[in-house]
């Protein structure tokens, strides 16, 4: 259930709305956008329900009670007046300009990993990616540095200024990444881990939600409110490509997922076109697919030697190839009305631009 304020309603009227809801014992999620507030009403789905809207809707300063009958309430599209903005450092993803995201599949030292925020940095990525816990298909593969790759992750992002975003593979991790990064990355194997959703989202720290990789839609939003239900609403979806019957790539990219998922919530949706297609040669045409389509920001893998990579490659670009990519995809934006941020307006730590 959610209960809209008519614009003009006082913080003082909000707070009684608020306090009636928990005095019914629900829980009550706020969410003031520009123009209104509403109010996300949590467990109001017994047989009293009706009967509390009524009252509800009689108070001063609502507009309306709405009854959601979809499973996701919190992060459904009606829950909210405006879409969500979600800041991390200069990034806004879901805000007026693009939000590259870029790094290594996996830490593997230091030196890598700063060459690597170094180069993305300068070549406009606005995040930088890396993991240390890996969730690798084979247990005989490279499973990342663990803390110190979350560690070097953190001296990189000191250097460079880039807030990091990084995958919590158990519920034990959340703690420390949340400490140590910026982002929480919930991996695609992990997207229906209720624990490490309800964890992640407790950690109060911004969650990537990862697609699972034969996740429908409706269970990817679903996994998103299992976040928002802590009260935590600061959640990037992001599209990774899905398994169908297609060998040729790794993944195929469900384009029409961000389209789709952008009318359904108020979440940023952004699109992973390195794990999608699995191909060097795919990461330009998918990442401009997705800026086609509305995506609010890429997820891209870049190492300085893709060829001695740990993990991911051949999906890899090198820092030259992301350049070009960043430059390729920047009219693309631009006509979309999604822009990339100007050089301008990325500032070194002590706030001056390095070129
Ligand atoms: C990753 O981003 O490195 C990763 C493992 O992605 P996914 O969970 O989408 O496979
Ligand atoms: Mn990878």
């Amino acid at each position: 259930m959610i209960v809209v304020m008519a614009p003009q309603a006082t913080a003082a009227e909000i707070e009684v709305v608020q306090a009636r809801i928990a005095e019914e014992g629900y829980a009550a999620h706020l969410s003031q956008g520009e123009a209104r507030t509403v109010i996300g009403v949590i467990g109001a789905g017994d047989d009293r329900k009706q009967t509390f809207a009524d009252q509800v809707e009689s108070l001063a300063g609502v507009e309306r009670v709405i009854f959601v009958l979809k499973p996701y309430k919190l992060v459904s599209a009606e829950s909210r007046s405006d879409r969500s903005v979600v800041e991390v450092g200069e990034a806004r993803f879901g805000g007026p300009n693009l939000v590259v995201c870029a790094g290594p599949c996996s830490v593997e030292s230091y030196e890598q990993t700063l060459e690597c925020a170094r180069a993305v940095r300068r070549a406009g990525a606005q995040v930088l990616r890396g993991g240390a816990f890996k969730p690798r298909t084979s247990p005989y593969d490279f499973q990342g540095l663990g803390e110190s790759g979350l560690d070097m992750l953190a001296a990189a992002r000191d250097e460079t200024g880039l807030p990091v975003v990084t995958e919590a593979r158990a519920v034990r991790d959340v703690e420390t990444v949340a400490e140590k990064a910026d982002i929480i990355q919930i991996g695609a194997r992990n997207m229906q881990n209720y624990d490490l959703l309800r964890a992640a989202g407790e950690s109060g720290a911004p969650v990537l939600l990862k697609r699972g990789l034969a996740a429908t839609i409706d269970e990817w939003l679903k996994a998103a409110e299992y976040i928002a239900a802590t009260g935590n609403l600061k959640i990037i979806l992001c599209e990774r490509g899905i398994r169908t019957f297609e060998s040729s790539t790794r993944n195929t990219l469900d384009i029409a997922a961000v389209p789709v998922a952008k009318r359904l919530t108020h979440l940023p949706v952004i699109v992973d076109p390195s794990h999608s297609g699995g191909r060097r040669d795919l990461v330009l045409p998918l990442s401009m697919a997705g800026v086609a389509v509305g995506s609010d920001g890429l997820l891209i893998e870049v190492h300085p030697q893709p060829d001695r990579a740990l993990s991911d490659g051949a999906q890899s670009l090198t820092p030259e190839s992301f350049e070009q990519l960043v430059e390729q995809i920047r009219p693309l934006a631009e006509v979309v009305g999604k822009p990339l941020p100007s050089s301008g307006d990325r500032k070194a730590p002590g706030g001056l631009w390095e070129p």
